[in-house]
């Protein structure tokens, strides 16, 4: 079969013959898989920019951590899923040993693999995954939309820590899937004002505003304040969050943040930021990092994907055949596009 996969430490990926993953063992199964959404993670392992220095133990390895297929054959002890189940996959293998596991924050065990990182992952018809990482879906939720559930989890994750209330000011730097993901839940969450920021982001913020929401801002050559100016739109926001991964833009953060106002970072930064602290202080400000969403948030993710498909349909970008997954990944780097869904 066909996988998409990643062979050293060093820029590039490639799609390579590879034998099927054979039987599943106990607690195993093997899914068909039907649809894998490229993330920004895996656009930063194919360019191999630093932090995945552990993944080199197991090249080559099968990339994609978001998808969902169906289960074609399980192992011995696995109940569900049952063959023929449709499921999205939790991409974290934990160990369940640990102190982390054994008092249920199993997101946060030390032990973790990455389905798609540290094992083959979905960018291939077939994989083994435990059985315990496979989430059921309902029939309204298709398997592209399903695919989704990954980085919304990050999302709402995200606006869950910024403990966004009714009534807020909210501001989400960052108009890719997480931003735009971080936008739907923080409206969920009864935010009275959200306006999303990009630099040099046509495409993305036309896909916020096909999402309904219209208080988009290009930076692109000015500071985030001057383009809030000139848009007309708020400089001051109870919450913040942060989705771009651009160190420069914490203390720009910080500047439009009201007093007593909470930073949450979930960028990833190649950088440390230079901020201004006697100020955070002086105005009670908090920043907060926010990750991997505990698994309660999965069931929660995947009603609110299931509840409006037509408008979360407007997340995915592009559907491509995993054959054409090189050059998708290309156009995912010119941030062109969104979301892109390889079928393989
Ligand atoms: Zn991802
Ligand atoms: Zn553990």
């Amino acid at each position: 079969m066909l996988a998409l996969r990643k062979f050293a430490p060093e820029p590039g990926i490639r799609l390579d013959e590879v034998d099927e993953p054979g039987k599943p063992g106990p607690g195993e199964v093997l899914l068909s898989v039907s649809a894998a959404g490229i993330c920004g993670t895996d656009l930063h392992i194919a360019d191999w920019t630093a932090g995945y220095e552990a993944m080199a133990a197991t090249m080559p390895v099968t990339l994609g951590h978001e998808f969902a297929g169906h289960a074609v054959q399980v192992g011995a002890g696995v109940a569900a899923p049952t063959v023929g189940s449709r499921v999205v996959v939790r991409p974290s293998v934990v160990c369940g040993r640990c102190e982390d596991c054994r008092s249920g924050r199993s997101q946060d065990c030390t032990h973790r693999t990455g389905i798609g990182i540290g094992r083959d992952g979905g960018f291939a018809a077939r994989v083994l995954v435990p059985a315990e990482n496979c989430i059921a879906l309902p029939d309204g939720l298709d398997d592209a939309l399903a695919a989704l559930t990954e980085p919304m989890t990050v999302s709402a994750e995200a606006v869950d820590t910024a403990e966004v209330k009714p009534g807020d000011t909210v501001l989400v730097i960052g108009p890719g899937t997480i931003g735009q993901g971080a936008a739907l839940f923080a409206q969920a969450a009864g935010a009275a004002r959200i306006v999303v920021a990009g630099r040099d982001d046509p495409a993305r913020l036309a896909t916020l505003a096909a999402l309904g929401f219209p208080d988009g801002i290009d930076s692109a050559g000015m500071s985030l304040r001057s383009a809030l100016e000139r848009a007309g739109l708020p400089t001051s926001y109870d919450v913040i969050i942060e989705a771009a991964g651009v160190p420069a833009v914490v203390p720009e953060a910080l500047d439009l943040l009201a007093l007593r106002g909470v930073l949450t970072i979930c960028g990833i930064h190649a950088k440390p930021a230079s901020i201004d602290l006697t100020r955070l202080v002086r105005r009670h400000q908090q920043i907060r990092g926010s990750y991997r969403a505990p698994l309660a948030t999965w069931p929660r993710v995947i009603a609110f994907l299931a509840a409006d498909p037509q408008r979360m349909r407007r997340l995915i970008s592009e559907q491509a055949p995993l054959s054409d997954a090189v050059a998708a990944f290309a156009r995912a780097k010119s941030r062109a596009a969104s979301k892109i869904m390889l079928l393989p």
